[in-house]
């Protein structure tokens, strides 16, 4: 059966149509949207030739306007203009009522993500987002003539897993076919054609609005990988803003107590100097009928003590990737801010080379996203390109002794999936209890919690003898599922980490300093802990099979023996002496040993009535057995 093909008179059906895809760069001042035209990666303007959409929303009664007009209007109505959302996506209500610089009217209530209220009505993060990009989607279809078949939305490599939920909902929200998240520095690097090229390292650098950013991502083969991130969520053009504003009210003579009102007035002309010193060396602003310059050589002076703090973040990134300067073999700069032409002088100087600044900071990043999003629908079959992102904490869970078992080590490249083998830890255990974890660190105490589940259903065996799988999935967006399963039944359980809200950046960077500041400690601590559940294992089985069967297999002074040593350990097991606890562990193991023997052959004898025992090679078998399995926390 034949199609039939509808075309236009005199236009003749296109055999290698190709989709409609865009990227899209959701920043926290300003977000774009880019496609591929003629093999290059272009950002799209709206009507009046601007590129830039500021991410900002202004909510009315029956609508809301998105970008330049809303943020005109942010003095006016600022509680209906919301800004900087990008801050909130993924964190919970508690942290936020924390954070004074959201001066919005959150509203009460029990939902864990923070509500906004608006003279719209209420309004999430998730929503505010989803307003942003429908713009930005719909300025794609008009330039591209039709609906969208894909799209990629960048975030920062440092996002969690709730952020990154939280970024998808948004695109889910506003119809969005989302392909899936790239990292920022890692678009960055495609929009150079950097995964065309040799292998090697590279640092990105993003200076935006109100944030600082550095990446070390490593390239083999045309695979990024996350070597190391860090920054500063509170360090940007903002920033700089302020420090011109100060210079401006001195200069002035203005009351250093101005009102709000006025301090905005001044940011505005801050920001303009700022911008125009980029490209001249010198700049005037006037302000209630008084001029100033400001010299470009003057601006130097009040920004460099904050370009000099991202210069130390990026020293600390290079020691957490465990480099020096010279390793890094191409720099790109990212942000608006990096057109400032001190920034690249410094950023070139600590890395003693030019910084790649071709293609435009401020949209480097949309057109990576682009030019993925046209691979990924398929635009460029010759084309195998290959993003993988890695995941930016270890992932685990809790064992016995509340230590933590890491599955998914950092900074392994995504997507993944990793099982594991636990077993049951008392006699007839029939539920398990699952407690995923994220961090560094070796005790649950000092990891974040993601999620709790549990597996029922185990049928009653003996401790050890029960075979859990855990199997830890992150997918190419970075989010997690774990599941459990008993393979001698099939039982299984499973969780789909849903976003458990609120670790930005300085917290990851934190938790990795942790680790590394007290991994001697937490050695120590993990050991003893070791010790403890070994010390409790061995008496939980030993009372157990005394009770059972010691009358029936031991003398009245083994059994006594036995006992007391058993008792010894009860003293010491729970103690902080690792040497005492292993000295008991070890006597208790040696005097149990027969006894051991003993049952093994009495229950085999009775199991296999009519074999020889000899055939069967036991002790090896259960070694074996052990030595694979880890002890889950039991309820
Ligand atoms: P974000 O990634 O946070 O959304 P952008 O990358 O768009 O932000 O950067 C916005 C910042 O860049 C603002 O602080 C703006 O003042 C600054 N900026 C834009 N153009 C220039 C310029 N020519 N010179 C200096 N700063 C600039
Ligand atoms: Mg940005």
């Amino acid at each position: 059966m034949a199609l039939l093909q509808i075309s236009e008179p005199g236009q003749s059906p296109d055999p290698h149509e190709r989709k409609r895809a865009v990227g899209i760069d959701l920043g926290t001042t300003n977000s774009l949207v880019a496609t591929v035209i003629d093999g290059q990666g272009t950002t799209l303007p709206d009507e009046s030739g601007d590129v830039l959409l500021p991410s900002v929303v202004r909510y009315t009664e029956f609508d809301f306007i998105v970008g330049q007009a809303a943020k005109d209007e942010a003095a006016k109505d600022p509680l209906n203009t919301l800004m900087s959302i990008k801050r909130l996506m993924g964190r919970g209500r508690e942290e936020i009522f924390s954070d004074s610089t959201f001066a919005y009217r959150f509203a009460q209530g029990d939902s864990s993500v923070p509500v906004i209220e608006t003279a719209a009505g209420l309004k999430t993060p998730i929503r505010v987002s989803a307003d942003i990009l429908s713009v930005l989607a719909q300025r794609g279809r008009e330039a591209l003539g039709g609906e969208l078949e894909g799209v990629v939305i960048t975030v920062p490599a440092y996002f969690d897993d709730a952020q990154r939920q939280a970024t998808k909902d948004a695109a889910r929200l506003a119809g969005l076919p989302l392909m899936r998240l790239l990292n920022e520095p890692t678009a960055a690097a495609v929009a150079y054609g950097l995964d065309q090229q040799e292998d090697g390292v590279i640092a990105v650098y993003d200076l935006g609005g109100g944030t600082f950013d550095i990446s070390i991502l490593r390239l083999t083969k045309g695979v990024f990988e996350v070597m190391a991130t860090g920054g500063d969520t509170a360090l940007g053009g903002d920033d700089f803003d302020q420090a011109i504003m100060r210079w401006m009210i001195t200069k002035l003579g203005l009351d250093p107590e101005i009102s709000p009102e006025q301090q905005r007035e001044c940011l505005t002309l801050a920001r303009q100097l700022k911008e125009q010193l980029s490209d001249h060396e010198a700049a005037v602003v006037e302000y209630q009928g008084q001029q100033c310059t400001l010299e470009r050589e003057h601006l130097n002076t009040l920004i460099d003590p904050l370009i000099q703090r991202s210069l130390l973040s990026c020293k600390r990134s290079l020691r957490d990737a465990g480099l020096s300067q010279s390793d890094i073999g191409e720099v790109i700069m990212v942000g608006g801010s990096t057109r400032i032409p001190r920034v690249r002088e410094k950023v070139a100087e600590l890395f003693e080379r030019e910084p790649l600044v071709s293609i435009d900071p401020d949209q480097v990043v949309a057109v990576g996203a682009a030019l993925q999003a046209d691979v990924l629908v398929g635009n460029k079959s010759d084309n195998d390109m290959l993003l993988l992102d890695v995941v930016p904490l270890s992932l685990g869970l809790e064992t016995m002794g509340s230590l933590v078992e890491k599955i998914i080590p950092r900074n392994t490249t995504i997507p993944i999936a990793k099982a594991q083998e636990f077993t049951t830890f008392k006699d007839g255990q029939t539920a398990m209890s699952i407690h995923v974890l994220q961090g560094e660190r070796e005790l649950v105490k000092n990891c974040r919690s993601l999620a709790h589940f549990e597996l029922r259903g185990i049928p009653p065996m003996v401790a050890g003898a029960a075979h859990i799988r855990v199997t830890f999935q992150v997918d190419a967006d970075g989010l997690l599922s774990v599941s459990a399963e008993e393979t001698s039944t099939g039982v299984c359980a499973e969780v789909t980490v849903k976003p458990s809200y609120g670790l930005g950046d300085e917290d990851i960077t934190q938790m990795i300093r942790d680790s590394l500041d007290n991994a001697d400690e937490d050695i120590r601590a993990r050991s003893l802990r070791e010790q403890q559940v070994e010390a409790e294992r061995l008496l939980e089985a030993l009372s157990t099979a005394l009770m059972e069967d010691g009358h029936r297999l031991l003398t009245a002074s083994e059994y006594r023996d036995l006992e007391t040593a058993l008792d010894k350990l009860k003293i010491v097991h729970n103690g902080d002496d690792p040497d005492a606890i292993q000295r008991e562990v070890n006597s208790v193991s040696q005097m149990s040993e027969s006894f051991a023997a003993k049952r093994m052959n009495s229950n085999i004898k009775l199991a296999l009535a009519g074999h020889n025992v000899e055939e069967f090679d036991c002790s090896s078998k259960t070694e074996a057995v052990l030595s694979e399995t880890i002890d889950l926390q039991s309820r």
